[in-house]
């Protein structure tokens, strides 16, 4: 390979070291980041290699280059780590869902654990260097459980594709198969890419802005088997509805609901603001416990329905609740964590954005004879300052928020407030460590504990037990 005779290469302490895009060299990878990838120095640089794990030294192609890191792809392996296994879908590198496909479970949770103190380590949030992180809590088979696949549908190669894209590009990976989902999702998937083919029913394309089906969701509650599909449009206009709902009627007897959403335009949301009822019932219904739930087509749901069940068992402990406790269940989605718990204290109140959702909680706190619990929608930071100058009491508070962690403003309201009883459950060791700097100002860390949601993945979930000092 050419290379450039420049000063550049007769490096010295001051000066940076140029790489280009297609370099090779051998790299010792050191430890996995936040991403999954594999992470080792290139003369001091930190350079990112997706699919290469702890100890392997791998021949490394640069993909891309700058002044803080680089990035590549692996050439070849020269030394394999021993828990390095044969991947279920190795045609989807590089498509986000199964980045760790490639590692032995033991050691995925092995990492999710040092996830956390990675994050720890970069916040310091007070007194973090003893927090005791428990073993991750993970699942006997780490396959087929996720219950959603929410795909996006477009032409490549001139027929119907459904898939993901590639990290960080809009390239759709076409997936005929995904060992993460739950086998039915993905039969109801490919057998309705397959009728809109058949039905010649136009696909988005986002260059030109035109045709219409952009996105297909399929949803199954694991409980009942109950699914439901949702198709996402570019406009309130589906040619051949009539056909496609007969078709679906008759070769997709397990789904039971069938919504629209439209979402005009070209933005990087998903879902758009209007969702229309085509076929069936317009919710399914997913069992937790002993409990039934109503889950609507915008309602959130934990995606694992194998493991929800230990998370919120393992939040149940956390909380060590009473009888004559007020409990807040903040971010609550369908209220599934405050009506598991809702026998146990005197009341729960809960708050969640979307209103489709916060309707399905109340609905499902009646349809579980809860008389103790009530859902407002609203954002958790305006809402529970608004609560606790009402005098409504807090004496257990849950918070179990997106990616994004807690608004300051909540944050506040948390430390002025001063629940007894605290319980964080994040889906985010960097957000969370965020969070505990300023939490750890009035609570202690009694212990975190990481429960696997989402194998193969690098996505972390922890419940962290939290004590007022
Ligand atoms: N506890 C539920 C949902 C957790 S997901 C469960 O276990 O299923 C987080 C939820 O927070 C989502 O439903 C999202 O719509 C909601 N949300 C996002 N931002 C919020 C905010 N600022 N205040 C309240 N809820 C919010």
């Amino acid at each position: 390979m050419y290379k450039k005779q420049s000063n550049f290469n007769r490096r010295t302490d001051d000066q940076p070291v140029e790489t280009n895009i297609g370099d090779r060299f051998p790299l010792t990878i050191k430890r996995l980041g936040i991403n999954g990838e594999g992470i080792g120095y290139y003369k001091r640089k930190i350079c990112f290699v997706p699919n290469a794990l702890p100890d392997e030294v791998v021949v490394v192609e640069v993909t891309e280059s700058n002044s803080r890191f680089l990035r590549g792809k692996i050439h070849s392996i020269r030394e394999a780590s021993e828990y390095r296994i044969e991947p279920r879908d190795s045609y989807a590198d590089n498509v986000g869902g199964f980045e760790l496909e490639h590692l032995a479970y033991s050691q995925q949770l092995e990492f999710k654990r040092d996830l956390i103190q990675q994050s720890l380590e970069k916040f310091k949030p007070r007194g973090f260097q003893n927090y005791k992180i428990k073993r991750t809590l993970g699942m006997d088979h780490p396959y087929e459980y996720r219950n959603k696949a929410q795909f996006q549908v477009r032409i490549l190669d001139g027929h119907v594709a459904a898939g993901l894209f590639k990290t960080g590009s809009h390239d759709l990976v076409d997936l005929p198969t995904c060992s993460v989902q739950i086998p039915v999702t993905m039969k109801v998937m490919r057998q309705m890419v397959k009728l809109i083919e058949e039905l010649n029913i136009p696909i988005y394309d986002e260059e030109q802005h035109s045709g219409i089906i952009k996105t297909l969701v399929v949803r199954v509650a694991h409980g009942t088997g109950e699914v439901q599909l949702t198709i996402i449009t570019n406009s309130p206009k589906l040619p051949h509805k009539r056909e496609l709902l007969a078709a679906i009627d008759e070769q997709l007897p397990e789904v039971t609901s069938v919504m629209q959403n439209i979402n005009k335009g070209e933005t990087p949301l998903i879902w758009g603001e209007q969702t229309v009822h085509l076929a069936g019932q317009e919710a399914i219904t997913e069992t937790i416990g002993d409990l039934a739930f109503r889950l609507s087509a915008r309602a959130f749901l934990q995606l694992n329905p194998f493991q929800t069940k230990v998370l919120y068992d393992e939040t149940a402990k956390a909380l060590d609740l009473h009888s004559d406790e007020n409990l807040v269940d903040a971010y609550a989605g369908i209220g599934t964590i405050g009506l598991t718990l809702a026998d146990k204290v005197k009341q729960v109140r809960g708050m969640e954005i979307i209103k489709d959702a916060v309707d399905d909680a109340n609905f499902n706190a009646q349809q579980n004879g809860i008389e103790n619990a009530i859902y407002e929608v609203g954002t958790a930071e305006e809402l529970m300052p608004q609560w606790v100058d009402d005098g409504f009491f807090i004496d257990a508070l849950v918070v179990d928020p997106p990616r994004a962690g807690l608004d300051q403003k909540l944050i506040d309201s948390i430390l002025n407030a001063r629940p007894e009883k605290f319980v964080y459950v994040s889906c985010n060791p960097s957000t969370l460590a965020r969070d505990l700097v300023t939490l750890t100002k009035q609570y202690k860390v009694e212990y975190m504990q990481p429960v696997d949601m989402m194998p193969q993945t690098p996505k972390c979930e922890v419940v962290v037990k939290l004590v007022r000092i």
